[in-house]
């Protein structure tokens, strides 16, 4: 019997009705066809993820935005022209055909054009749009890899594409463009500076906006450790003091703070890369490996709000939290 190659075989899976986790540039993706709603609503089943948050439509390409999208602004095209297929997701009008609960109960809807060649392929197959979130529980750290997928989800995923390891490693940036202004709900893969140059035009973040994004939440994206966050000159200190109180600590030390000898100054020390790309990539590998390692407290520090630098301090404060986070 001929082998069906896994595409093919994923592509089946969800016309089905059944959920795929796939690899996407920025992290993996909990699939379902956005057109039925019974697969959709077990995506939010399988996440733990409450209705009202909703999903992300992946499409083939911005030709196909009107079929998902109502009254789409010029900026919008702008954006997917210079942007797609890439880590930008675009927040606009729903067309009345989207299921409600892909857009959980808004009168908007998040689209995206992703970049990764196996995303593509499946998009291809499948031939409609997949509504998928991170394809792990709600407020846990994404997936950059088919085995974390696996390992957060269980069977909860009927079948997973391995693409190895994601290469963005943030999620996408998402823009509002439903209203007057283009708003930034969540910084991601695409830096706020790129899309401030292709609008010729400043871009405000985490405005006040009427729809609600996940990315929105305090805590989200954390690992089970708890988080603590201080200036990069006072992480060794910091973990010094949880370690006196008999704390299993792991360090993320910021750029030029390894000290010569890191004997005795934590369960765990990653010293993370200077630059933001390279950091983005492997951001939620060091938080796992810190929860791996069983340290009960992880003690970094933001990294400059530049380039994607934007995104990471964005996604550690909310491993922090709020009533965690020790600075403001
Ligand atoms: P996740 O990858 O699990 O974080 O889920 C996709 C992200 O897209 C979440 O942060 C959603 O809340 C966000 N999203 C999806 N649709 C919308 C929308 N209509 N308005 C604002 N954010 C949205
Ligand atoms: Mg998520």
């Amino acid at each position: 019997m001929r082998e069906v190659p896994p595409i093919e075989r994923a592509a089946q899976v969800l016309r089905a009705g059944g959920l795929v986790g796939f690899p996407t540039e920025t992290v993996y993706g909990l699939g379902a066809d956005a057109e039925n709603p019974r697969a959709v609503k077990r995506v939010f089943t399988v996440k733990g993820r409450p209705a009202s948050h909703p999903l992300i439509v992946h499409i083939r390409d911005a030709r196909e935005l009107e079929d998902w999208a109502l009254g789409v602004p010029e900026t919008a095209f702008r954006l997917a022209e210079r942007f797609w297929p890439g880590p930008l997701t675009l927040v606009l009008r729903r067309n009345f055909r989207v299921p409600r609960v892909v857009t959980g109960g808004l009168e908007t809807v998040a689209v995206r054009v992703p970049g990764h060649e196996v995303a593509r392929s499946l998009l291809s197959a499948f031939g409609g749009g997949i509504a998928a979130p991170s394809a792990n529980r709600f407020g846990a750290v994404s997936p950059t890899t088919a085995d974390h997928v696996r390992e957060g989800l269980g069977s909860g995923v009927d079948y997973v594409l391995d693409g190895g390891p994601c290469l963005v490693g943030v999620e996408s940036t998402i823009v509002d463009v439903s209203g007057d202004a283009p708003t930034i709900l969540r910084p991601g893969g695409t830096t706020r500076e790129n899309l401030e140059r292709a609008l010729g035009r400043s871009l405000p973040v985490h405005a006040e906006s009427p729809v609600r994004s996940a990315g929105q939440l305090p805590l989200h994206y954390a690992p089970v450790a708890r988080m603590v966050l201080v200036d990069a000159d006072q992480v060794l200190r910091e973990a010094k003091r949880w370690q006196g109180e008999g704390r299993r600590v792991g360090l993320l030390l910021p750029p030029g703070s390894l000290p010569a000898d890191t004997q005795g100054i934590g369960h765990a020390v990653i010293a993370v890369p200077g630059d933001m790309t390279e950091y983005a990539g492997c951001l939620y590998g060091f938080l796992r490996e810190l929860d791996h390692r069983q340290c009960e407290v992880i003690v970094a520090s933001l990294p400059t709000p530049e380039g994607l630098g934007l995104a990471i301090a964005d996604r550690l404060r909310r491993a922090a939290g709020p009533r965690r986070c020790l600075v403001p």
